[in-house]
């Protein structure tokens, strides 16, 4: 589970988050919606630590990230993580970026071999077959030695998948996965994360693909300003209640 309590980041004078109140449970979906600049990516970016939070908490898996109680003089106190600490509390979350970030001089499973090998050390023999396993999974599995330029978008976005899911995360964090594909390729992206979705991953989503949000997500959250405005379950989607939520709707649909 994530839990987001009172969350708040700025960036100098940029308040950007405004106290976010979030919890996934287990094996659910959320997706989040909003306008450019609400702050979903900076919110995604936090609970993966590529961000330190100002103001509230997160917990992943019921531990406070990025930092640990410790007893000093009888005293109960918080402690920033070191790295080694963040790298683990990291491990659990996969992301997904708008981009693919491919390793461009790597083929598409020695792009999923990379982090087993490198970060997890393990086997060759065996990051291979997990990572033929992991683009079966998505579809690729004849595309193994296919560099990220001979292929199209929607693969290299799905190889991007299987890169992250190689490192068993319990979580996937997806920003925008669909939004530079072209509007053929998209599909099959989707379909990918549906999949993922029914083997019971937990997934936080950001898109403005409302269908999938419709037909995939256990909860919506709308964010503007900093602020969650509405959540609730996709349901909200065809029923607005509030006005900045019903306006955006208007927009992307
Ligand atoms: P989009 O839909 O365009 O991706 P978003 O909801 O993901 O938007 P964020 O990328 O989280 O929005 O950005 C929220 C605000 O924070 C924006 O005004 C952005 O310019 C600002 N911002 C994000 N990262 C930084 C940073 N590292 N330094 C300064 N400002 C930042
Ligand atoms: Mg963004």
């Amino acid at each position: 589970a994530v839990k987001a309590v009172g969350v708040h980041k700025a960036f100098g004078s940029l308040h950007v988050l405004k106290g976010i109140d979030l919890t996934v449970e287990p094996g659910t979906v959320t997706v989040i919606l909003g306008p450019s600049g609400s702050g979903k990516s900076t919110f995604l970016r936090l609970i993966n630590q590529l961000e330190t939070l100002t103001g509230g908490s997160i917990e992943v898996d019921g531990e406070l990230i990025g930092y640990k109680h410790v007893t000093k003089n009888g005293q109960d106190m918080l402690q920033t993580l070191n790295e080694k600490e963040i790298a683990a509390q990291r491990s659990k979350l996969g992301m997904v970026f708008q981009r693919f970030n491919l390793f461009p001089h790597m083929t598409a499973i020695e792009n999923v071999m990379e982090a087993p090998v490198h970060v997890k050390g393990m086997k060759k023999a065996e990051a291979r077959e997990l990572a033929v396993a992991e683009l079966n999974r998505v579809g690729l599995g004849e595309r193994l030695d296919y560099y990220p330029a001979e292929l199209s978008g929607g693969q290299q976005q799905r190889v991007a998948i299987a890169r992250a899911l190689a490192m068993k995360p319990e979580i996937m964090l997806f920003d925008e996965p669909t939004s530079a594909l072209d509007p053929e390729l998209v599909g099959e992206v989707l379909n990918v994360m549906l999949s993922l979705a029914k083997e019971g991953m937990t997934m936080i989503v950001v898109t403005h693909e409302i269908g999938f949000a419709r037909e995939v997500a256990d909860q919506v959250v709308f964010m503007d300003g900093g602020v969650v405005v509405e959540h609730g379950t996709s349901d909200i989607i065809d029923h607005p209640t509030e006005p900045r939520f019903k306006d955006f709707l208007q927009h992307v649909l």
